[in-house]
């Protein structure tokens, strides 16, 4: 039986070195740079609804049951469209002397065209 010589490619090995050498320079480059979390603007984000936080715990369905009810009290605090009186979750709406209204009723009722207006 033949004997197999392994052979080390010195200079394979040295470009594998230098091929680690740069991936871990370079995430600690990534790491380095990244900006910390400013926990002030994380929780302003979360106030606003900006940015969700589904809690989980190992109970499924009451995580579902808790997430269900906060998002129906957020839906409470938003205006409601006069029209649909549906909160309105869009990030505009439409207050016509006073009367609030979604996009949609707004251009619905509200929205002509110039050319049946001119005479
Ligand atoms: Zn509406």
């Amino acid at each position: 039986m033949k004997k197999k010589k392994i052979r080390l490619r010195w200079d394979n090995i040295f470009k594998d070195i230098v091929g680690i050498l740069v991936i871990v320079v370079v995430l600690w480059a990534v790491y380095a740079t990244s900006e910390p979390i400013d926990e002030s603007k994380a929780n302003n984000l979360i106030e606003k609804g900006v940015v969700e936080v589904f809690t989980r715990t190992d109970d499924p369905v009451a995580d579902f049951h808790r997430d269900d009810a906060e998002k129906t009290e957020a839906l409470k605090k938003l205006p409601k469209c006069s029209y649909c009186d549906e909160p309105i979750q869009d990030s505009y709406l439409f207050d016509i002397e006073g009367t609030l209204y979604c996009e949609e009723h707004a251009k619905e009722l509200f929205q002509k065209r110039v050319e049946d207006y001119i005479y």
